[in-house]
């Protein structure tokens, strides 16, 4: 799985290209386009490189970053925080991300997928 440019993502979600100038600003936008783009740029950079090592490198350093901004602010009466008040609720409200970027991403269904049928 290493070097293959056909296997590059595309930098912006296919349902958003209207309106880029504005999307692309929004701080969501920047920071998955630049995820992104940082992980072709380390592909590009080492033709070696095995591409789900870096994918797997992005997903780490995106679940840290993550958790350190969901950390609870100390007030147990905060509504903003009841989602994320403890390690398990954090990780509930992780996977339920995780599956909605999935379930938006075009890559989520692959043409080589086993439980496609081939005539
Ligand atoms: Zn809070």
């Amino acid at each position: 799985m290493s070097g293959i440019i056909a296997a590059r993502p595309l930098t912006a979600f296919p349902n958003v290209t209207a309106n880029t100038q504005i999307e692309d600003s929004e701080p969501f936008d920047q920071a998955f386009s630049r995820a992104v783009d940082l992980g072709n740029q380390i592909a590009d950079g080492d033709d070696k490189a095995d591409l789900w090592d870096i994918a797997d490198g992005l997903l780490a350093g995106a679940v840290q970053y993550w958790l350190y901004t969901r950390q609870p602010c100390g007030d147990p009466r905060c509504e903003d925080c009841l989602a994320i008040g403890t390690a398990e609720a954090r990780m509930a409200e992780l996977r339920r991300l995780v599956e909605q970027f999935s379930a938006e991403s075009q890559y989520f269904h692959a043409p080589t997928d086993s439980n496609v049928g081939r005539a």
